[in-house]
Protein backbone atom coordinates (compact mmCIF):
# COMPACT_ATOMS: atom_id res chain seq x y z
CA UNK A 1 0.00 0.00 0.00
CA UNK A 2 0.79 3.42 -0.96
CA UNK A 3 2.41 5.52 2.25
CA UNK A 4 -0.57 8.39 1.66
CA UNK A 5 -2.88 5.39 2.01
CA UNK A 6 -1.34 4.16 4.94
CA UNK A 7 -1.40 7.58 7.07
CA UNK A 8 -5.34 7.80 5.53
CA UNK A 9 -7.23 10.60 6.24
CA UNK A 10 -6.00 13.19 8.67
CA UNK A 11 -9.45 14.35 9.34
CA UNK A 12 -10.48 11.26 10.23
CA UNK A 13 -11.26 11.37 14.19
CA UNK A 14 -10.73 7.29 14.00
CA UNK A 15 -7.91 7.43 12.28
CA UNK A 16 -5.05 6.78 14.98
CA UNK A 17 -2.28 9.08 12.74
CA UNK A 18 -5.26 11.84 12.40
CA UNK A 19 -3.83 15.53 12.92
CA UNK A 20 -5.84 15.29 16.62
CA UNK A 21 -3.39 12.56 17.05
CA UNK A 22 -0.30 13.91 15.97
CA UNK A 23 -1.15 16.88 18.09
CA UNK A 24 -1.81 15.32 21.56
CA UNK A 25 1.45 13.43 21.06
CA UNK A 26 3.30 16.42 20.39
CA UNK A 27 1.65 17.78 23.73
CA UNK A 28 3.06 14.58 25.68
CA UNK A 29 6.25 15.51 23.76
CA UNK A 30 5.77 11.92 23.08
CA UNK A 31 6.63 10.22 19.42
CA UNK A 32 3.30 8.91 17.97
CA UNK A 33 3.57 5.50 19.33
CA UNK A 34 0.82 4.41 16.58
CA UNK A 35 2.97 6.16 13.74
CA UNK A 36 6.04 4.11 14.64
CA UNK A 37 3.78 1.10 14.98
CA UNK A 38 2.16 1.40 11.53
CA UNK A 39 5.89 2.34 9.36
CA UNK A 40 7.17 -0.82 11.47
CA UNK A 41 4.40 -3.08 10.17
CA UNK A 42 4.51 -1.12 6.37
CA UNK A 43 9.08 -2.16 6.89
CA UNK A 44 9.48 1.96 6.29
CA UNK A 45 13.55 1.40 7.25
CA UNK A 46 13.60 -0.53 3.83
CA UNK A 47 13.53 2.41 1.92
CA UNK A 48 16.80 3.45 3.79
CA UNK A 49 18.46 0.39 2.99
CA UNK A 50 19.81 -0.28 -0.88
CA UNK A 51 18.50 -2.59 -2.93
CA UNK A 52 21.62 -4.86 -3.25
CA UNK A 53 21.20 -5.22 0.71
CA UNK A 54 17.91 -5.91 0.25
CA UNK A 55 16.14 -2.74 0.77
CA UNK A 56 14.61 -0.87 -1.54
CA UNK A 57 16.59 2.24 -1.78
CA UNK A 58 18.23 2.93 -5.19
CA UNK A 59 16.66 6.55 -5.80
CA UNK A 60 17.06 9.26 -4.32
CA UNK A 61 13.89 11.55 -5.24
CA UNK A 62 12.03 8.16 -4.27
CA UNK A 63 12.81 7.87 -0.81
CA UNK A 64 12.57 11.89 -0.90
CA UNK A 65 8.94 11.34 -1.98
CA UNK A 66 8.34 8.73 0.88
CA UNK A 67 9.83 10.80 3.80
CA UNK A 68 7.85 13.52 2.51
CA UNK A 69 4.53 12.39 3.07
CA UNK A 70 5.56 11.15 6.87
CA UNK A 71 6.86 14.55 7.21
CA UNK A 72 3.22 15.86 5.35
CA UNK A 73 1.61 14.46 8.31
CA UNK A 74 4.43 14.90 11.20
CA UNK A 75 7.84 16.03 11.32
CA UNK A 76 8.61 14.65 14.46
CA UNK A 77 8.02 10.75 12.87
CA UNK A 78 9.51 11.97 9.83
CA UNK A 79 13.12 12.83 11.83
CA UNK A 80 12.43 10.31 14.85
CA UNK A 81 11.40 7.54 13.01
CA UNK A 82 12.89 8.12 9.82
CA UNK A 83 15.20 10.41 8.83
CA UNK A 84 17.85 10.61 11.37
CA UNK A 85 18.36 6.60 10.23
CA UNK A 86 18.59 7.72 6.62
CA UNK A 87 21.46 10.13 7.84
CA UNK A 88 23.39 7.58 9.51
CA UNK A 89 22.45 4.87 6.94
CA UNK A 90 24.19 7.27 4.43
CA UNK A 91 27.73 6.92 5.87
CA UNK A 92 27.64 3.70 6.43
CA UNK A 93 26.86 2.61 2.49
CA UNK A 94 29.02 5.14 1.80
CA UNK A 95 32.16 4.32 3.68
CA UNK A 96 31.39 1.05 5.98
CA UNK A 97 33.23 -2.80 4.43
CA UNK A 98 30.33 -5.24 3.73
CA UNK A 99 30.16 -6.58 7.33
CA UNK A 100 29.28 -3.51 8.07
CA UNK A 101 26.84 -2.52 5.60
CA UNK A 102 25.16 -6.16 6.16
CA UNK A 103 25.14 -5.68 9.70
CA UNK A 104 23.29 -2.22 9.99
CA UNK A 105 20.46 -3.02 6.63
CA UNK A 106 19.87 -6.37 8.81
CA UNK A 107 19.39 -4.02 11.76
CA UNK A 108 16.81 -1.35 10.13
CA UNK A 109 15.44 -3.87 8.34
CA UNK A 110 14.46 -5.60 11.49
CA UNK A 111 13.34 -2.07 12.54
CA UNK A 112 16.10 -1.42 14.43
CA UNK A 113 17.01 2.47 14.83
CA UNK A 114 20.86 4.25 14.11
CA UNK A 115 21.55 7.73 15.64
CA UNK A 116 24.23 9.97 13.82
CA UNK A 117 26.23 11.66 16.61
CA UNK A 118 27.93 14.25 15.16
CA UNK A 119 26.97 17.48 17.20
CA UNK A 120 28.68 18.85 20.14
CA UNK A 121 27.47 22.05 21.69
CA UNK A 122 31.19 23.26 21.84
CA UNK A 123 31.72 23.26 17.90
CA UNK A 124 27.87 23.00 16.17
CA UNK A 125 28.62 23.11 12.43
CA UNK A 126 32.33 23.34 13.01
CA UNK A 127 33.23 19.81 12.46
CA UNK A 128 36.93 20.08 12.34
CA UNK A 129 37.27 21.39 15.90
CA UNK A 130 34.53 18.30 17.14
CA UNK A 131 36.59 17.08 20.03
CA UNK A 132 34.87 13.94 20.96
CA UNK A 133 38.10 11.53 20.86
CA UNK A 134 39.15 8.14 20.01
CA UNK A 135 42.26 6.85 21.02
CA UNK A 136 43.72 3.25 19.79
CA UNK A 137 43.39 0.89 23.12
CA UNK A 138 45.31 -2.34 22.55
CA UNK A 139 43.11 -3.82 19.31
CA UNK A 140 40.46 -1.33 19.90
CA UNK A 141 39.60 2.00 20.20
CA UNK A 142 38.97 4.29 23.63
CA UNK A 143 35.96 6.37 22.92
CA UNK A 144 35.76 10.04 25.02
CA UNK A 145 34.13 13.41 25.05
CA UNK A 146 30.49 14.60 24.60
CA UNK A 147 27.92 13.79 21.70
CA UNK A 148 25.09 16.66 22.41
CA UNK A 149 21.32 17.25 20.30
CA UNK A 150 21.38 14.33 18.86
CA UNK A 151 18.61 12.57 17.53
CA UNK A 152 17.55 9.13 19.06
CA UNK A 153 21.14 8.91 21.08
CA UNK A 154 19.78 7.14 23.37
CA UNK A 155 17.11 4.68 21.87
CA UNK A 156 19.43 3.78 19.11
CA UNK A 157 20.31 0.05 18.21
CA UNK A 158 23.43 1.40 17.02
CA UNK A 159 25.04 4.53 16.58
CA UNK A 160 27.71 6.69 14.00
CA UNK A 161 30.24 8.35 15.53
CA UNK A 162 32.19 11.21 14.63
CA UNK A 163 35.68 11.52 16.24
CA UNK A 164 39.22 12.74 16.69
CA UNK A 165 41.47 10.18 16.08
CA UNK A 166 44.60 12.52 15.55
CA UNK A 167 46.03 16.22 16.65
CA UNK A 168 47.33 17.03 13.91
CA UNK A 169 45.18 20.24 12.10
CA UNK A 170 43.70 19.35 8.70
CA UNK A 171 41.19 17.66 7.51
CA UNK A 172 42.03 13.73 8.05
CA UNK A 173 42.38 14.73 11.90
CA UNK A 174 38.55 12.70 12.20
CA UNK A 175 37.50 9.20 12.07
CA UNK A 176 33.95 8.00 11.78
CA UNK A 177 33.01 4.77 14.37
CA UNK A 178 29.79 2.55 14.13
CA UNK A 179 28.65 0.87 17.33
CA UNK A 180 26.06 -1.07 18.98
CA UNK A 181 24.32 0.50 21.83
CA UNK A 182 23.68 -2.19 23.39
CA UNK A 183 27.29 -3.50 23.15
CA UNK A 184 28.91 -0.81 24.68
CA UNK A 185 30.21 -1.20 28.35
CA UNK A 186 27.18 0.51 30.34
CA UNK A 187 30.05 2.15 33.27
CA UNK A 188 31.62 4.62 30.77
CA UNK A 189 28.42 5.64 28.57
CA UNK A 190 26.60 8.09 31.44
CA UNK A 191 23.54 9.99 29.34
CA UNK A 192 22.05 12.83 30.31
CA UNK A 193 18.87 14.20 30.33
CA UNK A 194 16.67 14.70 27.56
CA UNK A 195 17.10 17.86 25.57
CA UNK A 196 13.41 19.79 25.60
CA UNK A 197 12.98 21.77 22.39
CA UNK A 198 10.50 24.56 21.47
CA UNK A 199 9.40 22.09 18.24
CA UNK A 200 10.52 18.58 17.17
CA UNK A 201 9.25 18.01 20.81
CA UNK A 202 7.95 14.00 20.36
CA UNK A 203 11.71 13.82 19.14
CA UNK A 204 14.30 12.60 21.88
CA UNK A 205 17.08 14.72 21.25
CA UNK A 206 19.81 13.36 23.55
CA UNK A 207 23.09 13.99 25.35
CA UNK A 208 25.76 11.66 26.33
CA UNK A 209 29.71 12.03 28.15
CA UNK A 210 31.65 9.07 26.85
CA UNK A 211 34.79 8.24 29.11
CA UNK A 212 37.61 5.53 27.92
CA UNK A 213 34.67 3.67 26.49
CA UNK A 214 36.07 0.61 25.07
CA UNK A 215 34.86 -0.24 21.11
CA UNK A 216 36.43 -2.83 18.69
CA UNK A 217 38.54 -2.14 16.01
CA UNK A 218 35.77 -3.43 13.72
CA UNK A 219 33.69 -0.54 14.77
CA UNK A 220 36.01 2.28 12.64
CA UNK A 221 33.91 2.82 9.69
CA UNK A 222 35.75 3.75 6.38
CA UNK A 223 39.54 4.50 7.14
CA UNK A 224 41.49 6.27 9.62
CA UNK A 225 40.97 10.10 9.08
CA UNK A 226 38.49 9.67 6.43
CA UNK A 227 35.60 10.82 9.15
CA UNK A 228 35.34 14.58 7.48
CA UNK A 229 35.47 13.27 3.95
CA UNK A 230 32.43 10.31 4.60
CA UNK A 231 30.80 13.07 6.03
CA UNK A 232 31.31 15.48 2.86
CA UNK A 233 30.31 12.62 0.49
CA UNK A 234 27.56 11.56 2.24
CA UNK A 235 26.02 14.44 3.08
CA UNK A 236 25.63 15.45 -0.24
CA UNK A 237 22.94 12.92 -0.75
CA UNK A 238 20.85 13.91 2.56
CA UNK A 239 21.21 17.79 2.10
CA UNK A 240 19.74 17.57 -0.93
CA UNK A 241 17.12 14.87 0.18
CA UNK A 242 16.22 17.59 3.12
CA UNK A 243 14.60 20.15 0.69
CA UNK A 244 12.41 17.77 -1.19
CA UNK A 245 11.42 16.76 2.05
CA UNK A 246 10.86 19.91 3.61
CA UNK A 247 7.93 20.27 0.58
CA UNK A 248 5.98 17.67 2.88
CA UNK A 249 4.98 20.41 5.93
CA UNK A 250 4.80 23.41 3.97
CA UNK A 251 1.98 21.43 1.77
CA UNK A 252 -0.06 21.05 4.88
CA UNK A 253 0.54 24.38 6.30
CA UNK A 254 -0.80 25.62 2.70
CA UNK A 255 -3.68 23.54 2.49
CA UNK A 256 -4.62 24.18 6.02
CA UNK A 257 -4.40 28.16 5.46
CA UNK A 258 -6.42 27.51 1.85
CA UNK A 259 -9.35 25.53 3.96
CA UNK A 260 -9.07 28.48 6.89
CA UNK A 261 -9.67 31.28 4.03
CA UNK A 262 -12.62 29.45 2.27
CA UNK A 263 -14.10 28.76 5.71
CA UNK A 264 -13.42 32.30 7.72
CA UNK A 265 -16.45 34.37 7.41
CA UNK A 266 -15.84 38.20 8.02
CA UNK A 267 -16.87 41.16 6.64
CA UNK A 268 -19.95 39.65 4.89
CA UNK A 269 -17.96 37.27 3.02
CA UNK A 270 -14.89 35.05 3.44
CA UNK A 271 -10.99 35.48 4.31
CA UNK A 272 -10.70 33.76 0.80
CA UNK A 273 -12.46 36.79 -0.81
CA UNK A 274 -10.25 39.14 -0.16
CA UNK A 275 -7.45 39.73 -2.38
CA UNK A 276 -4.58 39.87 0.22
CA UNK A 277 -5.77 37.15 1.53
CA UNK A 278 -5.36 35.23 -1.88
CA UNK A 279 -2.18 37.15 -3.51
CA UNK A 280 -0.79 35.72 0.19
CA UNK A 281 -1.86 32.52 -0.50
CA UNK A 282 -0.70 32.48 -4.35
CA UNK A 283 2.69 33.25 -3.26
CA UNK A 284 2.96 30.82 -0.92
CA UNK A 285 2.13 28.37 -3.59
CA UNK A 286 4.75 29.28 -6.14
CA UNK A 287 7.40 29.18 -3.08
CA UNK A 288 6.67 25.47 -2.75
CA UNK A 289 6.66 25.31 -6.30
CA UNK A 290 10.17 26.87 -6.86
CA UNK A 291 10.99 24.82 -3.76
CA UNK A 292 10.19 21.34 -5.40
CA UNK A 293 11.37 22.09 -8.70
CA UNK A 294 14.66 22.98 -7.35
CA UNK A 295 14.74 20.15 -5.06
CA UNK A 296 14.06 17.84 -7.45
CA UNK A 297 16.94 18.94 -10.24
CA UNK A 298 18.74 18.45 -6.69
CA UNK A 299 17.61 14.64 -6.76
CA UNK A 300 18.34 13.81 -10.31
CA UNK A 301 21.58 15.51 -10.05
CA UNK A 302 22.69 13.21 -7.74
CA UNK A 303 22.49 10.52 -10.05
CA UNK A 304 23.06 12.72 -13.51
CA UNK A 305 25.50 14.82 -12.17
CA UNK A 306 27.27 13.24 -9.04
CA UNK A 307 30.28 15.76 -9.20
CA UNK A 308 28.43 18.93 -9.41
CA UNK A 309 27.16 17.66 -6.19
CA UNK A 310 29.87 19.90 -3.99
CA UNK A 311 27.88 23.43 -5.37
CA UNK A 312 24.00 21.70 -5.86
CA UNK A 313 23.28 19.90 -2.25
CA UNK A 314 24.32 23.30 -0.27
CA UNK A 315 22.78 25.67 -2.11
CA UNK A 316 19.14 23.64 -2.37
CA UNK A 317 19.45 23.31 1.78
CA UNK A 318 20.66 27.08 1.54
CA UNK A 319 18.21 28.74 -0.40
CA UNK A 320 15.05 26.04 -0.08
CA UNK A 321 15.28 26.84 3.92
CA UNK A 322 14.53 30.05 3.77
CA UNK A 323 12.10 29.92 1.24
CA UNK A 324 10.06 27.60 3.56
CA UNK A 325 10.06 29.69 6.48
CA UNK A 326 9.65 32.57 4.55
CA UNK A 327 6.58 30.95 3.28
CA UNK A 328 5.58 29.69 6.90
CA UNK A 329 5.40 33.12 8.14
CA UNK A 330 3.39 34.51 5.12
CA UNK A 331 1.45 31.65 5.58
CA UNK A 332 0.80 32.76 9.54
CA UNK A 333 -0.45 36.61 8.78
CA UNK A 334 -3.82 34.57 6.47
CA UNK A 335 -4.28 32.25 9.74
CA UNK A 336 -3.89 34.73 12.19
CA UNK A 337 -4.84 33.67 15.64
CA UNK A 338 -5.37 30.40 14.39
CA UNK A 339 -2.00 30.19 13.67
CA UNK A 340 -0.89 30.31 17.58
CA UNK A 341 -3.58 28.32 19.28
CA UNK A 342 -2.12 24.52 19.99
CA UNK A 343 -5.97 23.48 19.44
CA UNK A 344 -8.75 23.26 16.86
CA UNK A 345 -9.14 23.21 13.50
CA UNK A 346 -5.82 24.65 12.65
CA UNK A 347 -3.96 23.38 15.44
CA UNK A 348 -1.49 21.41 13.31
CA UNK A 349 -0.18 24.71 11.69
CA UNK A 350 2.07 25.81 14.81
CA UNK A 351 3.26 22.25 15.37
CA UNK A 352 4.54 22.43 11.65
CA UNK A 353 5.79 26.09 11.82
CA UNK A 354 7.94 25.17 14.90
CA UNK A 355 8.62 21.57 13.46
CA UNK A 356 10.15 22.77 10.47
CA UNK A 357 12.02 25.83 12.36
CA UNK A 358 15.62 23.94 12.38
CA UNK A 359 15.46 23.23 8.90
CA UNK A 360 17.66 26.42 8.32
CA UNK A 361 20.42 25.46 10.95
CA UNK A 362 20.18 21.88 11.71
CA UNK A 363 22.08 19.23 9.32
CA UNK A 364 24.43 22.57 8.71
CA UNK A 365 23.57 25.97 8.54
CA UNK A 366 22.26 28.52 6.32
CA UNK A 367 25.72 30.32 6.64
CA UNK A 368 28.10 26.99 6.82
CA UNK A 369 26.49 25.91 3.25
CA UNK A 370 27.29 29.88 1.94
CA UNK A 371 31.03 29.14 3.38
CA UNK A 372 31.06 25.75 1.29
CA UNK A 373 30.00 27.63 -1.91
CA UNK A 374 32.17 30.66 -1.84
CA UNK A 375 35.17 28.92 -2.18
CA UNK A 376 33.97 27.16 -5.40
CA UNK A 377 32.32 30.32 -7.13
CA UNK A 378 35.39 31.65 -8.60
CA UNK A 379 36.23 29.16 -10.59
CA UNK A 380 32.72 28.37 -11.64
CA UNK A 381 32.47 32.20 -12.72
CA UNK A 382 36.21 31.99 -14.73
CA UNK A 383 35.97 28.46 -16.58
CA UNK A 384 32.25 26.83 -16.19
CA UNK A 385 29.09 29.52 -16.01
CA UNK A 386 27.79 30.71 -19.45
CA UNK A 387 30.70 28.40 -21.44
CA UNK A 388 29.92 24.98 -20.52
CA UNK A 389 27.83 22.46 -21.81
CA UNK A 390 23.75 23.04 -20.45
CA UNK A 391 22.63 19.74 -18.12
CA UNK A 392 20.99 17.14 -20.10
CA UNK A 393 17.39 17.75 -20.35
CA UNK A 394 16.90 14.37 -18.41
CA UNK A 395 18.33 16.15 -15.30
CA UNK A 396 15.39 18.02 -15.30
CA UNK A 397 12.47 15.27 -16.37
CA UNK A 398 11.07 15.00 -13.09
CA UNK A 399 10.04 11.10 -12.48
CA UNK A 400 11.64 10.22 -15.56
CA UNK A 401 13.94 6.86 -15.54
CA UNK A 402 17.24 7.20 -13.76
CA UNK A 403 20.24 5.04 -12.93
CA UNK A 404 20.14 3.43 -9.06
CA UNK A 405 22.52 5.57 -7.45
CA UNK A 406 26.29 5.05 -7.10
CA UNK A 407 27.60 6.69 -3.96
CA UNK A 408 31.37 6.62 -5.09
CA UNK A 409 30.80 9.03 -8.20
CA UNK A 410 30.00 11.17 -5.43
CA UNK A 411 33.71 13.34 -4.61
CA UNK A 412 34.28 15.82 -1.82
CA UNK A 413 36.80 17.80 -3.82
CA UNK A 414 35.75 21.16 -5.49
CA UNK A 415 33.23 21.23 -8.25
CA UNK A 416 34.78 22.35 -11.55
CA UNK A 417 31.34 21.83 -13.70
CA UNK A 418 27.99 23.83 -13.10
CA UNK A 419 25.87 22.68 -15.89
CA UNK A 420 22.70 22.98 -13.94
CA UNK A 421 23.32 26.75 -14.23
CA UNK A 422 24.51 26.56 -17.72
CA UNK A 423 21.05 25.78 -19.30
CA UNK A 424 20.27 28.76 -18.12
CA UNK A 425 22.41 30.69 -20.78
CA UNK A 426 20.67 29.01 -23.71
CA UNK A 427 16.96 29.66 -22.69
CA UNK A 428 15.23 32.33 -25.31
CA UNK A 429 15.30 35.71 -23.88
CA UNK A 430 12.49 37.12 -26.33
CA UNK A 431 9.54 40.12 -25.11
CA UNK A 432 7.23 37.33 -23.42
CA UNK A 433 7.03 37.42 -19.86
CA UNK A 434 9.07 34.14 -19.78
CA UNK A 435 11.39 35.52 -22.01
CA UNK A 436 11.58 38.45 -19.92
CA UNK A 437 12.59 36.39 -16.84
CA UNK A 438 15.06 34.76 -18.58
CA UNK A 439 16.88 37.67 -19.48
CA UNK A 440 17.01 39.20 -16.39
CA UNK A 441 18.94 35.73 -14.99
CA UNK A 442 21.13 35.51 -17.35
CA UNK A 443 21.99 39.20 -16.66
CA UNK A 444 21.84 38.26 -13.18
CA UNK A 445 24.19 35.23 -13.67
CA UNK A 446 26.25 37.60 -16.08
CA UNK A 447 27.02 40.39 -12.99
CA UNK A 448 27.22 37.29 -10.95
CA UNK A 449 29.96 36.10 -13.15
CA UNK A 450 32.22 39.31 -12.83
CA UNK A 451 31.91 40.04 -9.25
CA UNK A 452 32.93 36.05 -8.12
CA UNK A 453 35.65 36.39 -10.28
CA UNK A 454 37.02 39.00 -8.93
CA UNK A 455 36.42 37.96 -5.26
CA UNK A 456 39.15 37.84 -2.52
CA UNK A 457 41.04 34.90 -1.33
CA UNK A 458 39.89 36.42 1.94
CA UNK A 459 36.30 36.30 0.70
CA UNK A 460 35.99 32.87 0.13
CA UNK A 461 36.38 32.16 3.79
CA UNK A 462 34.46 32.24 6.82
CA UNK A 463 36.15 35.52 7.19
CA UNK A 464 34.51 36.96 3.72
CA UNK A 465 32.55 40.03 3.78
CA UNK A 466 28.92 40.40 4.11
CA UNK A 467 29.11 41.27 0.28
CA UNK A 468 30.42 38.36 -0.37
CA UNK A 469 28.14 36.22 1.31
CA UNK A 470 25.39 38.20 -0.57
CA UNK A 471 27.07 37.18 -3.65
CA UNK A 472 26.70 33.17 -2.84
CA UNK A 473 23.00 34.39 -1.66
CA UNK A 474 22.22 35.35 -5.33
CA UNK A 475 24.10 32.32 -6.92
CA UNK A 476 21.47 30.15 -5.07
CA UNK A 477 18.48 32.10 -6.24
CA UNK A 478 19.48 32.23 -10.06
CA UNK A 479 20.74 28.20 -9.60
CA UNK A 480 17.11 28.17 -8.13
CA UNK A 481 16.02 29.67 -11.46
CA UNK A 482 17.33 27.82 -13.69
CA UNK A 483 16.13 24.43 -12.27
CA UNK A 484 12.45 25.64 -12.90
CA UNK A 485 12.92 26.92 -16.12
CA UNK A 486 14.28 23.34 -17.29
CA UNK A 487 11.56 21.46 -14.92
CA UNK A 488 9.06 23.54 -16.78
CA UNK A 489 11.10 23.32 -20.10
CA UNK A 490 9.06 23.24 -23.33
CA UNK A 491 5.59 23.42 -21.72
CA UNK A 492 6.08 27.02 -19.51
CA UNK A 493 2.73 27.85 -17.74
CA UNK A 494 1.23 30.22 -15.25
CA UNK A 495 2.77 28.50 -12.78
CA UNK A 496 6.16 29.12 -13.65
CA UNK A 497 5.75 33.17 -13.97
CA UNK A 498 4.58 32.59 -10.47
CA UNK A 499 7.45 30.64 -9.51
CA UNK A 500 10.04 32.85 -11.37
CA UNK A 501 8.76 35.92 -9.88
CA UNK A 502 8.89 34.87 -6.57
CA UNK A 503 12.64 33.95 -7.23
CA UNK A 504 13.21 37.11 -9.23
CA UNK A 505 11.98 38.83 -5.88
CA UNK A 506 14.67 37.34 -3.94
CA UNK A 507 17.28 39.12 -6.38
CA UNK A 508 15.87 42.85 -5.68
CA UNK A 509 15.10 45.54 -8.06
CA UNK A 510 12.65 46.03 -10.17
CA UNK A 511 10.07 43.44 -11.06
CA UNK A 512 9.66 41.77 -14.09
CA UNK A 513 6.12 41.28 -14.34
CA UNK A 514 4.04 44.65 -14.99
CA UNK A 515 1.27 44.87 -11.72
CA UNK A 516 -1.33 43.61 -14.32
CA UNK A 517 0.29 40.06 -14.96
CA UNK A 518 1.49 39.73 -11.46
CA UNK A 519 -2.28 39.75 -10.23
CA UNK A 520 -3.16 37.43 -13.57
CA UNK A 521 -0.60 34.97 -12.32
CA UNK A 522 -1.60 35.21 -8.36
CA UNK A 523 -4.88 34.80 -9.52
CA UNK A 524 -4.67 32.12 -11.29
CA UNK A 525 -2.17 30.33 -8.55
CA UNK A 526 -5.18 31.17 -5.78
CA UNK A 527 -7.94 29.52 -8.34
CA UNK A 528 -5.12 26.07 -8.43
CA UNK A 529 -4.38 26.48 -5.12
CA UNK A 530 -8.49 26.41 -3.93
CA UNK A 531 -9.11 23.31 -6.86
CA UNK A 532 -6.30 21.27 -5.15
CA UNK A 533 -7.62 21.51 -1.57
CA UNK A 534 -11.41 20.63 -2.94
CA UNK A 535 -9.96 17.79 -4.89
CA UNK A 536 -7.51 16.02 -2.04
CA UNK A 537 -4.59 16.87 -4.44
CA UNK A 538 -1.31 17.76 -3.56
CA UNK A 539 0.19 21.18 -3.99
CA UNK A 540 3.22 20.00 -5.24
CA UNK A 541 4.88 19.51 -8.64
CA UNK A 542 3.16 15.88 -8.84
CA UNK A 543 -0.68 17.05 -7.77
CA UNK A 544 -1.16 13.78 -6.91
CA UNK A 545 -4.41 13.14 -5.41
CA UNK A 546 -4.15 11.67 -0.84
CA UNK A 547 -6.82 10.39 1.54
CA UNK A 548 -8.78 13.06 3.33
C1 LIG B 1 15.65 18.82 15.96
C2 LIG B 1 17.13 18.65 15.87
C3 LIG B 1 17.67 17.40 15.64
C4 LIG B 1 19.05 17.22 15.59
N1 LIG B 1 19.54 15.97 15.39
C5 LIG B 1 20.88 15.77 15.34
C6 LIG B 1 21.43 14.45 15.16
O1 LIG B 1 20.71 13.48 15.04
N2 LIG B 1 22.78 14.34 15.15
C7 LIG B 1 23.62 15.40 15.28
O2 LIG B 1 24.83 15.21 15.25
N3 LIG B 1 23.13 16.66 15.45
C8 LIG B 1 21.79 16.87 15.49
N4 LIG B 1 21.29 18.13 15.70
C9 LIG B 1 22.23 19.24 15.89
C10 LIG B 1 22.34 20.06 14.64
O3 LIG B 1 22.93 19.32 13.62
C11 LIG B 1 23.06 21.34 14.97
O4 LIG B 1 22.10 22.22 15.46
C12 LIG B 1 23.74 21.91 13.77
O5 LIG B 1 24.87 21.10 13.50
C13 LIG B 1 24.12 23.32 13.94
O6 LIG B 1 24.91 23.53 15.07
P1 LIG B 1 24.60 24.74 16.05
O7 LIG B 1 23.16 24.96 16.04
O8 LIG B 1 25.27 24.43 17.34
O9 LIG B 1 25.21 25.98 15.32
P2 LIG B 1 26.67 26.63 15.32
O10 LIG B 1 27.51 25.93 14.32
O11 LIG B 1 27.21 26.74 16.71
O12 LIG B 1 26.31 28.03 14.78
C14 LIG B 1 26.27 29.22 15.54
C15 LIG B 1 26.31 30.38 14.61
O13 LIG B 1 27.50 30.41 13.84
C16 LIG B 1 27.23 30.40 12.45
N5 LIG B 1 28.14 29.49 11.77
C17 LIG B 1 28.31 28.18 12.01
N6 LIG B 1 29.22 27.66 11.16
C18 LIG B 1 29.61 28.66 10.38
C19 LIG B 1 30.52 28.76 9.30
N7 LIG B 1 31.21 27.69 8.86
N8 LIG B 1 30.67 29.94 8.72
C20 LIG B 1 30.01 31.02 9.14
N9 LIG B 1 29.12 30.98 10.15
C21 LIG B 1 28.93 29.83 10.77
C22 LIG B 1 25.81 29.84 12.33
O14 LIG B 1 25.15 30.28 11.18
C23 LIG B 1 25.17 30.38 13.59
O15 LIG B 1 24.77 31.70 13.38
C24 LIG B 1 19.91 18.34 15.75
C25 LIG B 1 19.38 19.61 15.97
C26 LIG B 1 18.00 19.76 16.05
C27 LIG B 1 17.46 21.11 16.31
Amino acid sequence: MAIDELLGDPRDAGNPLSFDAVLAADERQEMLADGERLLDDHGFNAEFVPTRLGGRFDRADRVAAELRAVWRRDPCLGLGYGFSSFISGMNIWTAGDDEQQRHAAKLLLNNGKIAAAFHELDHGNDFAHAGFAARPDGGGWLLSGRKEVVTNLRRADALVLFARTSSAAGSRGHSQFLVETAGLPVESVRHGSRLRSSGMRGVQLGQAEFADCAVPSCALLGELGQGMEIALRAYQVTRAVFPAISVGPLDTALRLAVEFALERRLYGGTAADIPYVQATLARSFADLLAVDAFSAVALRALHLLPAEMGICAPAAKYLTSRIVLDAFEDLRSVLGAQAYLREGRYGMFQKLHRDIAPATFAHVSRTACQVMLLPQLPRLARRSWLDDAAADEAVFAVDGPLPPLNLDRLTAGMTRTDSVIASLAERTADATPIGRFVAKFQGALRLLRAECADLRPSDITMDARPAAFALADRYTVVLAAAAALGVWGERPDTALLGVLDRLDGRLGGAGVLLPAERAHVQRHLFDEAVRRVRDNRLLDLSARRIPG
